[in-house]
């Protein structure tokens, strides 16, 4: 009698995968942080969020004095090597992705990507993805960031005229995506190229709509917003280079219209700090980026930091500063994307990590603490990295914040992201599917 109860004890302290006991929980929802929580978890799911200790005999994290978060997301990803790349974003607890194109995007590259996603023997995060870039001949991207790899048809799509697109869009929407991406803008940097014209984007939305497709539209400035907003695309993959000015009544207008969409919004403020990598040395000491990318920064060449300096000059001139401080780049967006939340706007965390000094994961962390330095609170930060994130996917059901039914992504911090956001980078462990993930060894 006593072995028979000893041994139900023993099945019933077992009923979890893996438990966390008494941890502070951020469940991502933007909620507050609920200390002394436990979480229980079966097959790679959340099954119990209680208060009182989950009883686990094997497979029992002590979450004392730690933290929880949601896995995060980077919802602006390009990667030329995603066995590389993929676990860097494990790593630094971005368990899933968003990639938006690229010159190697062809559909079985997409693929492989979705694959190494989908397993979890080696460390990777879940992938979401866009079409190939819908753009034209000599235009962005291919002729701003030139490459034998665009190859119309496969990694890009040339558009020549209206009625193509209907036949490009229906050959598109065959593939997992999340939706079309539409470049729009006119480059980078001077000299820029012609943007395309606004029937084309009329044209992609319309036809996206027939197959329950979204456009995820590339936009640099206020004259790409306004021809995004007036085509009807519903998400914008970037922040960057767009100036908001309450006061203008016209602007205020068309922002509403836009609103009424429940648009996302991707914000990329990384883009401007990678630009100013190569001027600020310093910024390769932090010990949480050297875990990973050791090698990668040992040596600066020269000729980057030569064409960083010029491309800089460039840049100030455009944004009409006076100094190249990182906060004379970014707190005017962070300001514009703080009204931008206010307004109501889904606001997205994402980097555009896979361009030089943009570095997977560990960029993530930067573009929270880029809008931490406007003091955008980490609460609503962290919000932007999951929930929001999952929501943009579609995915909100299964991803994006701690609560009973969804995929157990999780990222165990030792101090609270709370009182500091660079504290989201004090990773204890990174959950994905309900297993701890193996970190590289710095
Ligand atoms: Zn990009």
């Amino acid at each position: 009698m006593i072995l028979f109860l000893a041994g139900c004890t023993s099945e019933q302290s077992d009923q979890f995968d893996l438990v966390i006991n008494n941890v502070n929980l951020i469940d991502g929802t933007g909620g507050p942080l609920q200390a002394g929580v436990s979480i229980g978890i079966i097959k790679g799911k959340i099954v119990a969020i209680d208060t009182t200790l989950l009883d686990n005999k094997k497979n029992r994290i002590d979450g004392t004095g730690k933290f929880l978060i949601p896995g995060l997301f980077d919802c602006h990803v390009h990667t030329s090597d995603f066995e590389r790349d993929f676990p860097r974003f494990i790593h630094y607890g971005v368990t899933s992705i968003f990639i938006t194109g690229g010159s190697l995007c062809t559909n079985d590259f997409y693929a492989a990507m979705c694959k190494q996603g989908n397993q979890d023997t080696i460390p990777a995060p879940i992938v979401f993805h866009t079409s190939q870039h819908f753009s034209m001949e000599g235009r962005h991207p291919s002729k701003t960031y030139s490459s034998s790899n665009w190859r119309d048809g496969e990694s890009i799509f040339y558009l020549k005229d209206t009625i193509q697109i209907q036949r490009l869009v229906k050959e598109v929407s065959k593939y997992p995506i999340v939706g079309i991406k539409l470049t729009i803008e006119d480059g980078p940097a001077p000299p820029f190229v012609e943007r395309i014209p606004q029937s084309f984007i009329d044209k992609t939305v319309k036809e996206a709509s027939k197959y329950g497709l979204e456009v995820f539209a590339h936009i640099s400035d206020n004259i790409e917003l306004e021809m995004a907003i007036n085509g009807g695309v519903q998400n914008l993959v970037h922040f960057t280079g767009v100036k908001i000015d309450p006061k203008d009544s016209i602007q205020m207008k068309l922002l509403k219209k836009f609103l009424e969409r429940k648009p996302f919004w991707v914000t990329t403020l990384m883009i401007d700090k990678s630009f100013l990598y190569p001027i600020h040395p310093e910024w390769f000491e932090s010990e949480s980026m050297l875990g990973a990318y050791k090698e990668s920064v040992k040596e600066l060449d020269p000729s980057l930091v030569q064409r960083a300096k010029i491309y800089v000059g460039i840049l100030m001139d455009e944004y009409g500063l006076t100094e190249n401080s990182l906060e004379a780049f970014v707190l005017p967006q962070v300001t514009d994307i703080q009204f931008l939340d206010g307004m109501g706007f889904n606001m997205v965390l994402g980097t555009d990590t896979g361009n030089d000094f943009n570095f997977p994961g560990y960029s993530l962390h930067e573009e929270m603490q880029l809008l931490n330095l406007g003091r955008m609170k980490p609460l609503n930060i962290i919000k932007m990295g999951t929930l929001n994130a999952a929501k943009m996917m579609n995915a909100q059901d299964s991803l994006g914040s701690i609560e009973v039914g969804k995929i157990a992504n999780m990222v165990l911090l030792d101090k609270s992201p709370l009182e500091d956001i660079s504290n989201t980078l004090l990773i204890n462990s990174v959950i994905k599917r309900g297993v701890i993930q193996e970190r590289i060894k710095g």
